[in-house]
Formats: C-alpha cells, sequence, structure tokens
C-alpha cells in the first residue's frame, strides 16, 4: 500500500467517512505525496495533455485577446497578469512571446502566479525565468491593481463534492472502508440551501456536483476586476450546470479507478460553468461573457490563419504534428466542444474578443 493510501486508510478508520472533496484535496495536494506536489504530469511521457501542451498557437492567441482587453481598457499601467493553476508555465511563456510587439504591455505588466505545487512553481521559474514571476497561494492574495487573468484547466483541478438527490433531500457520496478497501458510500440525507435550484431539474436518483472552492476564487478576482479594471478568462472542461457523475482519474493517457491508487493518477471533474457565472453576477460593476465553445473561441480569434502561417515553415512529421494538434483544439470531436469558455470584465467594458453570442 502506497504511504497516502494507508495514511487516508488510517484516516477514515479513525474519524469516519470523508468527503469526494477531502479525499481530491488529499489525492491531488497532500504536501508529500499529492500528485500535483510531487510530479510533472503533462506531456506525452505523463499523464494527459493540455491545450498549451498540444500547440504554441493556444497561448499565443490568449495572450493577444488579453493583450486585446487591455488596450481597449486604456492599457492601464502597472496592472497584474495573472495566471491561475500554470502547470509547466508553457501558456503564459507563449502569451508574453506574442504580446512583445504590443507596445507597453511588458513593462505595465506584473507577473504573478496562483500555484501551490512546489514542484511546478520550480518548473514556471525556469520557463519563465526573465520575467520575475510572483508566486501566491491563493487567487485572494493578489494586488489591487487592475487584473488581466487566465485559467486554463485550473477550475478542474479543485475538489468537488457529489450529492445524491433522495426522497428526503440530498445525500453526500462520501469515501469510507469495506473489508480494509476504500469504497463510495452516502452520509445520511440533509435539505441543503446551495442545491435548492436544483430541485427542479433533477429527479430522485440523480446526482449534482458542488466545487465549494470556485465561487470564492471568481469573487476574488471579480472584485478586482470590478474596482480597477481587467478581465479573466476561464477555459475548461464542463458545460452550463453539472449533472451525474463527473470525476475521472487519469493514469498515463488511460482512465483508472479514482480510489486504487491516490497520488498516482490525476483527477477532475467537469466545470459547472453556471456556478462561475452565478458568482461574478454576486460582484456588483461585474459581468460575464456567454459560454462559448474553445473550437469557436479560437477560430473567431483567427487560429487558422495562424496555423496556416506556421505550416508554410514545415514539412514532413512536424507539418502533420501541427496540423493534427490545430484540430485537436478545434474540431468538435476532439476538444473543441467539451472545453468551454467564460470571460468577465467591468460591466461598462467591451465585451472580451471571441467571446459573444
Ligand atoms: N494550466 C496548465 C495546468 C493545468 S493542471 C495547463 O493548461 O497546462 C492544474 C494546475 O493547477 C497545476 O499547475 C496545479 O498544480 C494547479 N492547482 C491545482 N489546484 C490548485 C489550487 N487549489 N491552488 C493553486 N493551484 C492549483
Amino acid at each position: 500500500m502506497s504511504p497516502l493510501l494507508a495514511q487516508i486508510t488510517a484516516r477514515i478508520a479513525a474519524d469516519g467517512p470523508i468527503t469526494v472533496a477531502d479525499f481530491m484535496a488529499e489525492a491531488l495536494m497532500n504536501p508529500a505525496h499529492g500528485y500535483y506536489a510531487t510530479r510533472d504530469p503533462f506531456g506525452t511521457a505523463g499523464d494527459f495533455i493540455t491545450a498549451p501542451e498540444i500547440s504554441q498557437m493556444f497561448g499565443e492567441l490568449v495572450g493577444l485577446a488579453l493583450a486585446q482587453c487591455w488596450l481597449d481598457q486604456g492599457a492601464p499601467a502597472p496592472f497584474a497578469l495573472v495566471e491561475l493553476g500554470p502547470g509547466r508555465g508553457t501558456l503564459m511563456a507563449d502569451l508574453l512571446r506574442a504580446t512583445r510587439a504590443v507596445p507597453g504591455f511588458h513593462d505595465a505588466a506584473r507577473l504573478h502566479l496562483v500555484e501551490t505545487s512546489a514542484t511546478l512553481r520550480g518548473l514556471q521559474g525556469q520557463n519563465l525565468h526573465p520575467h520575475h514571476p510572483v508566486w501566491l497561494d491563493r487567487a485572494e492574495d493578489l494586488p489591487d491593481l487592475p487584473c488581466f487573468a487566465v485559467a486554463n484547466e485550473f477550475f478542474d483541478a479543485l475538489p468537488i463534492r457529489q450529492f445524491q438527490r433522495t426522497a428526503d433531500g440530498w445525500q453526500e457520496r462520501r469515501i469510507g472502508l469495506r473489508d480494509g478497501a476504500l469504497t463510495f458510500g452516502l452520509a445520511p440525507a440533509t435539505p441543503l440551501p446551495a442545491l435548492a435550484h436544483r430541485l427542479t431539474d433533477t429527479s430522485p436518483g440523480e446526482l449534482v456536483e458542488i466545487c465549494p472552492a470556485a465561487p470564492g476564487i471568481v469573487t476574488a478576482l471579480g472584485q478586482r476586476i470590478a474596482t480597477h479594471g481587467g478581465a479573466a478568462l476561464m477555459i475548461d472542461y464542463g458545460d452550463w450546470r453539472s449533472r451525474g457523475d463527473t470525476l475521472q482519474a487519469l493514469h498515463a493517457h488511460q482512465p483508472v479507478d479514482p480510489l486504487t491508487d491516490p497520488g498516482q493518477a490525476d483527477l477532475t471533474a467537469h466545470v459547472d460553468f453556471e456556478a462561475l457565472a452565478r458568482a461574478a453576477q454576486t460582484v456588483p460593476g461585474l459581468t460575464h461573457s456567454p459560454m462559448v465553445p474553445q473550437g469557436v473561441f479560437l477560430e473567431r480569434l483567427g487560429i487558422t490563419h495562424r496555423a496556416q502561417s506556421l505550416a508554410a515553415k514545415l514539412r514532413g512529421a512536424p507539418l502533420d504534428q501541427h496540423i493534427a494538434a490545430h484540430r485537436r483544439l478545434t474540431h468538435p470531436e476532439e476538444m473543441g466542444s467539451l472545453f468551454k469558455c467564460l470571460a468577465m470584465m467591468p460591466s461598462h467594458t467591451a465585451t472580451f474578443p471571441g467571446l459573444t453570442t
């Protein structure tokens, strides 16, 4: 048994079943044995691959969209250039390269990275070497500055709670022990005000998920944006309103049982974009874009044009890879429909590039 599985088993034996959120937090972020705390999980040799690791075009287009917002808002200086959960730092490196030609953008940017993993902070430091990032544990600690932020596949890594609807209300899905092994079970039913609005669109037996940390992060960013200006772009896999069990474990690009070997597999859940939008709506002076599929967003930002100009310099296998990467980011059967984009910005400003109805 791995040290982390032994720790979780001992905790449940002593204190009783734990929530899915507690389990995810341990599996992903335990400082000694957690998945993100101990490794670089990205790329073909890792467990999964993300959009910025698929092609430089992703970070370039996101960067130019954020820079366009910055120009639309009168090029405020200084401003906080923020990424939540930057992974290897690839998106930010591509964003910074693409925005070099935007007059004043780099001089005004104060780079802030919200990242809890010490291992990934080290990689980000190497990849963003000349730019002197400031690392923060929490979005709540961001400075009081105009804030232009991006979060790609960040919210899907935040712990979720799962609830099954029953005749009496909601029963929380928890992880307990059976014959010494981790197993899913249900807590006794309780009324839950946070899920009152889901009584209308679910029936008994259905499961819904909530991400308790997400609204606080959205409002922390949103308050800075509403007060000082800026925008935040959130890109993730998921949909408008959560439905069903979406907890997923990936190891070496294959789905595995989430409970078998915590800390060895990536754990994610679909992002509920309605919950992000509802949190944004609670901040006075803030508005949000419609939710737009990633493929549509990237096409509107001109990915085909950029892909063609990069393709002109390629031959053979690198050209084939480049064409496959373009398809992977945008095609509805790949990431184009499953991944969605939502931005928030001050109510009085222009819309976010690519995110209109
Ligand atoms: N955006 C990157 C990485 C996505 S993986 C990409 O697209 O490639 C999720 C990232 O979020 C990792 O960097 C992970 O360490 C970080 N992360 C996960 N939970 C976090 C939390 N609660 N606070 C800050 N960072 C977190």
